[in-house]
C-alpha cells in the first residue's frame, strides 16, 4: 500500500528505506521467530548491518557514518521493522541513543576513539540513564561519581538498559554535583570494568530479541578522560538526545501500526465466516478503514515533524505530539488486528500477536505519554504546566 507522505522524501531517504528493508528481509525475517523466542540475536548481525551502512545513519562521514538526519533515521526504522522483530531493530539501534552525547559534547579525540568502532559493528554501545528511583524524573538520578585523582569512583544502579547485557560501552548518567539538573554528567564506562555487575536479561512483555539489563556500579573506577563534556553538561545533552530518540520511537509506532494493518487486511480477505470473507461484514470494513486512517495520520505527522527537524526548526512540542500519536496508533491498530485474527491473533505464531506486545512499550519508553503531554502543555505556555 502506498502511504501518504512520500512527497517529503528524496532519493536518499527512499534508498535508505530500501537498503534497510532488503537487509531486514534477508537477514532478520527468516530468523525473527527463533531470535524472539531465544531472547537474543547473533552479535555478528551488527557487523553485517554496518556493511550496508545502516548503523552509520545520522553520524558524520568523517567518523565512519553515512550522514543524514531525522527523516533518514525514520526511514531506516521503517525498513528494518519489515524484519518483523521490534527487538532486533531496537538492538541494532541502541548506539543511536548512546553515542549522540559524544557528538554533542564529546572531544574530537573521544569521538574518533569511540564512534567509528561502533559504526563498524565491532563494539556495542548502550545508554544508561534510568534508575530504580529515577525514570521520568531524570533530576532524581542518584548514581554518584566521586572524583579521586585522575579517576571517578562510581556507585549506584541503572535499570531497563537496552543492550545492557552485551554492550561494550555504557554511556552512563551520573551525579557529580548536587544541583538537580546542573549536577549531572556523562561518563562512558566500559562494561568490563571491575565493579560493574550486569543482570541476566530482564523478562519483558515484548521486544524479546532485545536484551534489557539492570546494572550495578560498585566502586567502579573510571578514568577522567572518559568523562564526556564538562561536569554538569549532561542534562542539556540528554534533552537534545530525546528529540531524535522520540522521533525514532514515533517511527517505530508508525511501522508497527502499518505492518499490523497490512496483516489484518490480508487475513480479513482470506478468513471466511458465515459463508463470506471477514471483509464481507461492514463492521470489518469499518474497523479496517479506521485502522488505515490512524496509520496514515500518524505517518504523515511523524514524517512532517522529522522533515522540520532536518530543516533545523525548533519542534519540541511536535516531536512530543508525534511520539504520542504514533505510540497510540501502534497500540490501537495492533489491538484491532489481534481482534480480527480471533484466536489465532493470540497465538505466538502470528506477527500481530508479537506486534501487539511490542507496541505496549511505545507510550512508556523514551518519555511516557504523560511526560509528553507535560512537555506539550509547557510548550503551549499553559500556566503552571512546567511546575
Ligand atoms: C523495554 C525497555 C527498554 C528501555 N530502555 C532504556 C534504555 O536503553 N536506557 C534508559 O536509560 N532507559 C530505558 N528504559 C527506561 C524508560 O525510558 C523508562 O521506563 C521511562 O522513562 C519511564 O520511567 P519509569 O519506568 O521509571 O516510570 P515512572 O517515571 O515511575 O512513571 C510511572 C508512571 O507515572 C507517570 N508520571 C511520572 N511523572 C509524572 C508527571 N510529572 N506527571 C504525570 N504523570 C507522571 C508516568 O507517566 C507513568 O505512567 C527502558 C524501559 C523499558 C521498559
Amino acid at each position: 500500500m502506498k502511504l501518504l507522505g512520500e512527497h517529503l522524501l528524496d532519493e536518499e531517504h527512499v534508498m535508505i528505506r530500501e537498503t534497510a528493508r532488503r537487509f531486514a528481509e534477508t537477514e532478520i525475517k527468516p530468523n525473527a521467530m527463533q531470535w524472539e523466542e531465544a531472547g537474543s540475536y547473533p552479535r555478528e548481525l551488527h557487523r553485517i548491518a554496518a556493511d550496508t551502512g545502516l548503523l552509520g545513519v545520522g553520524f558524520p562521514e568523517e567518523l565512519g557514518g553515512a550522514g543524514g538526519g531525522a527523516l533518514h533515521l525514520v526511514m531506516c526504522v521503517e525498513g528494518l521493522m519489515r524484519g518483523g522483530s521490534t527487538g532486533v531493530t531496537v538492538g541494532l539501534g541502541t548506539h543511536q541513543i548512546a553515542l549522540p552525547p559524544l557528538l554533542h559534547i564529546g572531544s574530537r579525540e573521544q569521538q574518533q576513539r569511540f564512534i567509528p568502532a561502533v559504526l563498524r559493528g565491532e563494539k556495542l554501545a548502550a545508554l544508561a540513564v534510568t534508575e530504580p528511583g529515577a525514570g521520568s524524573d531524570v533530576a532524581g538520578t542518584r548514581t554518584r561519581a566521586r572524583r579521586d585523582g585522575d579517576h571517578y569512583v562510581v556507585e549506584g544502579e541503572k535499570l531497563y538498559i537496552s543492550g545492557g547485557t552485551r554492550a561494550d560501552e555504557l554511556m552512563t548518567l551520573v551525579r557529580t554535583g548536587d544541583d538537580p539538573h546542573g549536577g549531572l554528567t556523562f561518563l562512558l564506562i566500559p562494561r568490563a570494568s571491575e565493579g560493574v555487575q550486569v543482570s541476566a536479561p530482564l523478562r519483558k512483555t515484548g521486544w524479546w530479541a532485545s536484551d534489557t539489563a539492570e546494572i550495578r556500579f560498585d566502586q567502579v573506577r573510571v578514568p577522567v578522560e572518559r568523562r564526556i563534556g564538562p561536569e554538569g553538561a549532561a542534562f542539556l545533552a540528554l534533552m537534545r538526545n530525546f528529540q531524535m530518540e522520540r522521533i525514532s520511537l514515533a517511527a517505530y509506532g508508525v511501522a508497527t501500526a502499518a505492518i499490523a494493518l497490512e496483516e489484518a487486511m490480508r487475513w480479513s480477505r482470506e478468513r471466511r465466516a458465515f459463508g463470506r470473507p471477514l471483509t464481507g461484514f461492514q463492521v470489518t470494513r469499518h474497523r479496517i478503514a479506521d485502522m488505515a486512517t490512524t496509520v496514515e495520520s500518524a505517518r504523515v505527522f511523524t514524517l512532517t515533524v522529522a522533515a522540520a527537524l532536518d530543516r533545523g526548526e525548533y519542534r519540541v512540542r511536535e516531536v512530543s505530539m508525534a511520539k504520542n500519536i504514533a505510540a497510540r496508533a501502534a497500540v490501537e491498530v495492533t489491538h484491532e488486528a489481534v481482534q480480527l485474527f480471533g484466536g489465532l491473533g493470540y497465538m505466538r505464531e502470528t506477527l500481530v500477536e508479537r506486534l501487539s506486545r511490542d507496541a505496549r512499550l511505545l507510550p512508556i519508553g523514551g518519555g511516557t505519554e504523560e511526560i509528553m503531554k507535560e512537555i506539550i502543555a509547557r510548550e503551549l505556555d499553559l500556566r503552571g504546566a512546567s511546575r
